[in-house]
């Protein structure tokens, strides 16, 4: 068990920046940039030295990188682009022509990259986490600088000999690292759950209480940009498979059905598929918690907002209870894809979205921790095969499915009385991280089984 108590903050968890994959795109991305600004503390003699950077990809991020973009987002990390500020179509358009040469400037010294920099190795890397990258500054051969990184989910990235925890020393009000410890704080302090995450929130980013709250709108406001984006755009997503947009052909037909008891369901299902397809066009989104199950919450809180009409208050609420569960998956189990398979990525995210409903409707925390524990209950051993390495067949769809689930988990846990409910969250986070542990690697975001074998057939 992890023994330090959770150091995560909400945006961190709740990421703006683009698709499709946030352990694929954004950690990557985020690495590069990393990589950039320690190359430039490098005494002057040892940049003049340099000749070219060497990129090496391992596991899942060499046997689906190409499909989501991992080569792109190093380069940008690499030119300082960040995720959020990345515009989606220049990103696209890197390294699509192979004669193009980038020049990434250390110190004083330009040094080209392209395409012949990226090395997706197959060989397998003595490493601790699935998605491993090794950036290296060379000179003719030898090594300069070289730094390693572990891409663990959710654009998380760790630099080798760095702790996962995050900063250690932060002095939490309401230190917790389960369930079980979230609860026993907001019974001795008789405080609300958002009043909790939002003390321990300012004392992680030095935020105030309005700063938060103004951050939390511009996260949801992201959210329902990508939302109305994708109801807009129509056509064929990027990539091989040549999949066909669905998400305005379901607005439609849920407009035209307003009085159809179907309309609600299509109209959640279109708002999921809209992010999710903006996501896989590499459009900007928020990690919720992953990119890849970028369309759950999204979609929820856009259904929380347009039709049950909840105010500005009630969808910050939930969007903390929301976090308080991504939070509890990420430091007991993973939320990683190339960790859990797809219950780490669309079973958390439906376990979030749960917390997120029930709260929102003024349920209490055990009817809360029951919604999130039914939807990861309905995930375990749910394998990630994304076929041909595209965030696509069957992650689009997916999001959907989670949304739904999660809909049904929060009916669950509000009718009859929570406390009966047998398992608790953290039983349930533990059953989830055995379950990936136990889990073949095949089906682990490498696309190497399952759906993505039957990739011939679409
Ligand atoms: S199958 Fe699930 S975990 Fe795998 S890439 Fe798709 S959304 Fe992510």
């Amino acid at each position: 068990m992890n023994t330090s108590p959770i150091t995560t903050s909400v945006f961190d968890l709740f990421k703006v920046g683009p698709g499709p994959s946030s352990s694929h795109t954004i950690g990557p991305m985020k690495a590069a940039f990393d990589f950039l600004q320690r190359l430039q503390q490098l005494p002057e003699a040892i940049q003049q030295k340099a000749t070219a950077i060497g990129i090496y990809l391992y596991g899942s991020l060499s046997a689906t990188g190409k499909g989501h973009g991992t080569d792109r987002a190093i380069v940008a990390g690499l030119l300082g682009w960040q995720p959020e500020t990345t515009d989606p179509e220049e990103l696209l358009a890197l390294l699509k022509d192979p004669a193009i040469n980038y020049p990434i400037q250390v110190g004083s010294r330009s040094i080209d990259i392209n395409n012949n920099s990226l090395h997706f190795e197959r060989k397998r890397y003595e490493s601790p986490y699935a998605n491993t990258m090794v950036l290296k500054l060379e000179a003719n051969g030898e090594i300069l600088a070289e730094e390693e990184y572990y891409s663990i989910g959710g654009g998380f990235v760790i630099r080798k000999g760095e702790p996962e925890a995050g900063p250690v020393s932060v002095d939490l009000p309401y230190p917790y690292r389960t369930m079980k410890e979230l609860r026993s704080h907001l019974t001795a302090s008789k405080l609300p759950l958002e009043d909790v995450l939002i003390a321990n929130e300012m004392a992680l980013t030095g935020r105030s209480r309005k700063e938060i709250n103004l951050r939390i709108d511009q996260i949801l406001d992201f959210m329902h940009k990508a939302v109305k984006r994708g109801l807009r755009h129509k056509g064929i997503l990027p990539g091989s498979i040549r999949l066909h947009r669905k998400a305005p052909v379901l607005y439609k037909q849920a407009c035209g059905l307003s009085q159809s008891s179907d309309s609600f369901l299509i109209f959640l299902n279109a708002y999921c598929l809209a992010a999710s397809e903006e996501n896989a066009a590499g459009g900007i989104v928020v990690t919720a918690p992953t990119s890849g199950a970028s369309g759950v919450i999204p979609g929820l809180t856009f259904l929380a907002k347009k039709h049950f009409h909840y105010d500005k208050e009630t969808l910050r609420k939930g969007m903390l209870a929301a976090a308080a569960v991504g939070f509890l998956v990420k430091h007991n189990a993973s939320i990683s894809g190339a960790e859990m398979g797809c219950m780490g990525e669309i079973g958390t995210a439906a376990a979030m979205g749960a917390a997120f409903l029930t709260y929102c409707a003024g349920k209490p925390i055990d009817a809360v921790e029951s919604a999130a524990e039914i939807c990861i209950e309905h995930h375990l051993g749910m394998t990630c095969d994304p076929i041909g390495g595209y965030v696509q067949i069957p992650c689009i769809e997916r999001n959907a499915m989670g949304a739904v689930k999660a809909y049904n988990a929060f009916l669950l846990a509000t009718a009859g009385t929570p406390a009966h409910q047998k398992i608790s969250l953290d039983a349930v986070i533990k059953v989830m991280k055995a379950t990936g542990r136990d889990m073949s690697t095949k089906y682990k975001e490498t696309s190497e089984a399952g759906l993505a074998l039957s990739a011939t057939e679409c």
